[in-house]
Protein backbone atom coordinates (compact mmCIF):
# COMPACT_ATOMS: atom_id res chain seq x y z
CA UNK A 1 0.00 0.00 0.00
CA UNK A 2 0.95 3.82 -0.94
CA UNK A 3 0.42 7.25 0.69
CA UNK A 4 -0.83 9.22 -2.48
CA UNK A 5 -0.18 12.68 -2.83
CA UNK A 6 -3.80 14.10 -2.40
CA UNK A 7 -4.25 17.18 -4.82
CA UNK A 8 -5.13 20.52 -3.53
CA UNK A 9 -8.10 23.29 -4.36
CA UNK A 10 -7.96 24.51 -6.83
CA UNK A 11 -7.24 21.69 -9.13
CA UNK A 12 -9.43 21.73 -12.34
CA UNK A 13 -9.32 17.70 -11.80
CA UNK A 14 -11.45 18.30 -8.55
CA UNK A 15 -13.99 20.34 -10.59
CA UNK A 16 -14.65 16.84 -13.25
CA UNK A 17 -17.55 14.79 -13.06
CA UNK A 18 -15.97 11.05 -12.87
CA UNK A 19 -16.69 8.06 -15.26
CA UNK A 20 -18.19 5.16 -13.73
CA UNK A 21 -16.23 1.91 -13.02
CA UNK A 22 -17.05 -0.71 -15.40
CA UNK A 23 -14.57 -3.24 -14.39
CA UNK A 24 -13.30 -4.38 -10.84
CA UNK A 25 -9.50 -4.90 -12.10
CA UNK A 26 -6.44 -5.53 -9.64
CA UNK A 27 -5.08 -2.00 -9.98
CA UNK A 28 -8.82 -0.62 -9.16
CA UNK A 29 -8.30 -2.98 -5.57
CA UNK A 30 -4.82 -1.41 -5.67
CA UNK A 31 -5.87 1.77 -5.92
CA UNK A 32 -8.78 1.40 -2.98
CA UNK A 33 -6.04 0.27 -1.00
CA UNK A 34 -4.16 3.13 -1.22
CA UNK A 35 -7.01 5.57 -0.91
CA UNK A 36 -7.69 3.80 2.89
CA UNK A 37 -3.88 4.17 3.30
CA UNK A 38 -3.79 7.72 2.53
CA UNK A 39 -7.08 8.62 4.40
CA UNK A 40 -6.04 6.75 7.33
CA UNK A 41 -2.56 8.54 7.63
CA UNK A 42 -3.94 11.86 6.66
CA UNK A 43 -6.02 11.46 8.99
CA UNK A 44 -9.51 11.90 7.52
CA UNK A 45 -12.80 9.49 7.47
CA UNK A 46 -13.09 9.67 3.60
CA UNK A 47 -11.79 10.20 0.44
CA UNK A 48 -12.51 10.18 -3.28
CA UNK A 49 -10.88 9.01 -6.30
CA UNK A 50 -10.52 12.47 -7.80
CA UNK A 51 -8.41 13.73 -4.77
CA UNK A 52 -5.71 11.49 -5.51
CA UNK A 53 -6.13 11.84 -9.81
CA UNK A 54 -8.01 9.07 -9.75
CA UNK A 55 -11.31 10.25 -12.19
CA UNK A 56 -13.33 7.13 -11.44
CA UNK A 57 -16.69 6.63 -9.04
CA UNK A 58 -15.00 5.44 -6.27
CA UNK A 59 -14.56 6.23 -2.45
CA UNK A 60 -13.67 5.03 0.26
CA UNK A 61 -14.88 5.70 3.94
CA UNK A 62 -14.20 4.96 7.89
CA UNK A 63 -16.21 7.01 10.44
CA UNK A 64 -15.76 4.65 13.03
CA UNK A 65 -15.05 8.08 15.91
CA UNK A 66 -14.06 5.77 18.95
CA UNK A 67 -10.54 4.77 19.14
CA UNK A 68 -11.43 1.37 20.75
CA UNK A 69 -14.26 0.01 18.39
CA UNK A 70 -12.95 -1.81 15.33
CA UNK A 71 -12.50 0.00 12.50
CA UNK A 72 -14.75 -0.09 9.59
CA UNK A 73 -12.76 0.94 5.86
CA UNK A 74 -15.70 0.58 3.15
CA UNK A 75 -14.80 0.92 -0.62
CA UNK A 76 -17.54 1.84 -2.64
CA UNK A 77 -18.04 1.84 -6.57
CA UNK A 78 -20.31 3.89 -8.47
CA UNK A 79 -22.58 4.87 -5.19
CA UNK A 80 -26.32 6.40 -5.81
CA UNK A 81 -27.74 7.77 -3.67
CA UNK A 82 -31.49 6.22 -3.75
CA UNK A 83 -33.17 7.46 -0.51
CA UNK A 84 -32.91 10.75 1.79
CA UNK A 85 -34.88 12.23 4.53
CA UNK A 86 -36.40 15.37 4.70
CA UNK A 87 -34.81 15.73 7.99
CA UNK A 88 -31.23 17.38 7.66
CA UNK A 89 -28.43 17.55 9.66
CA UNK A 90 -25.85 20.76 9.75
CA UNK A 91 -22.41 19.45 10.18
CA UNK A 92 -18.71 21.50 10.41
CA UNK A 93 -17.67 19.89 7.48
CA UNK A 94 -13.91 19.82 6.67
CA UNK A 95 -12.21 18.24 3.13
CA UNK A 96 -8.27 16.82 2.87
CA UNK A 97 -8.30 18.65 -0.24
CA UNK A 98 -9.01 22.04 1.58
CA UNK A 99 -6.95 21.67 4.56
CA UNK A 100 -7.80 24.00 7.98
CA UNK A 101 -10.82 25.24 6.41
CA UNK A 102 -14.63 24.16 7.81
CA UNK A 103 -17.71 25.45 7.32
CA UNK A 104 -21.52 24.29 8.90
CA UNK A 105 -22.75 22.51 5.75
CA UNK A 106 -26.67 21.30 5.84
CA UNK A 107 -27.83 17.94 4.16
CA UNK A 108 -30.23 15.47 4.20
CA UNK A 109 -29.81 13.61 7.84
CA UNK A 110 -29.90 10.16 6.29
CA UNK A 111 -29.54 8.63 3.33
CA UNK A 112 -30.10 5.60 1.61
CA UNK A 113 -27.01 4.63 -1.11
CA UNK A 114 -26.25 1.80 -3.23
CA UNK A 115 -23.04 0.88 -4.36
CA UNK A 116 -21.03 -2.03 -6.34
CA UNK A 117 -18.71 -3.32 -4.27
CA UNK A 118 -15.17 -4.66 -4.67
CA UNK A 119 -16.69 -8.50 -4.19
CA UNK A 120 -18.67 -7.39 -7.47
CA UNK A 121 -22.04 -7.59 -5.77
CA UNK A 122 -24.43 -4.85 -5.37
CA UNK A 123 -24.82 -3.24 -1.48
CA UNK A 124 -26.79 -0.87 -0.35
CA UNK A 125 -27.63 0.49 2.93
CA UNK A 126 -29.12 3.61 4.99
CA UNK A 127 -26.50 5.60 6.75
CA UNK A 128 -27.18 8.33 9.38
CA UNK A 129 -24.84 10.82 11.32
CA UNK A 130 -20.84 10.99 10.84
CA UNK A 131 -21.42 8.10 7.73
CA UNK A 132 -24.56 10.00 6.14
CA UNK A 133 -22.73 13.51 5.92
CA UNK A 134 -19.32 12.20 4.91
CA UNK A 135 -21.09 9.94 1.94
CA UNK A 136 -22.77 12.55 0.84
CA UNK A 137 -19.70 14.84 0.64
CA UNK A 138 -17.30 12.14 -0.84
CA UNK A 139 -20.30 11.35 -3.74
CA UNK A 140 -20.20 15.39 -4.14
CA UNK A 141 -16.42 15.21 -4.97
CA UNK A 142 -17.44 12.27 -7.68
CA UNK A 143 -19.11 14.97 -9.24
CA UNK A 144 -16.96 17.80 -9.37
CA UNK A 145 -18.76 19.21 -5.87
CA UNK A 146 -16.57 20.65 -2.98
CA UNK A 147 -18.30 21.46 0.13
CA UNK A 148 -16.99 25.26 -0.56
CA UNK A 149 -19.68 25.13 -2.88
CA UNK A 150 -22.75 25.44 -0.63
CA UNK A 151 -21.06 28.57 0.29
CA UNK A 152 -21.93 31.94 -0.88
CA UNK A 153 -19.55 32.95 -3.37
CA UNK A 154 -17.97 35.80 -1.35
CA UNK A 155 -16.88 33.18 1.38
CA UNK A 156 -15.77 30.27 -1.43
CA UNK A 157 -13.55 33.18 -2.51
CA UNK A 158 -11.94 33.68 0.28
CA UNK A 159 -11.13 30.08 0.70
CA UNK A 160 -9.83 29.40 -2.47
CA UNK A 161 -7.52 32.62 -1.92
CA UNK A 162 -6.29 31.02 1.10
CA UNK A 163 -6.01 28.08 -0.40
CA UNK A 164 -3.84 29.40 -3.22
CA UNK A 165 -2.04 31.26 -0.76
CA UNK A 166 -1.10 28.18 1.12
CA UNK A 167 -0.35 26.00 -2.08
CA UNK A 168 2.21 28.68 -3.20
CA UNK A 169 3.61 28.22 0.06
CA UNK A 170 4.13 24.56 -0.02
CA UNK A 171 5.96 25.08 -3.46
CA UNK A 172 8.61 27.34 -2.31
CA UNK A 173 9.60 24.91 0.68
ZN1 LIG B 1 -13.56 16.30 0.57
Amino acid sequence: MTIRPILLHPDPRLKRRCEPVREITDALRAAADDMLETMYDAPGVGLAGPQIGLMSRILVMDCVKDPEAAPRPMVLLNPEVTWQSEETNTYEEGCLSIPEQYAEITRPAEVKVRWLGLDGATHEEQFAGLWATCVQHEIDHLNGRLFIDYLSPLKRQLITRRMIKLKREKARA
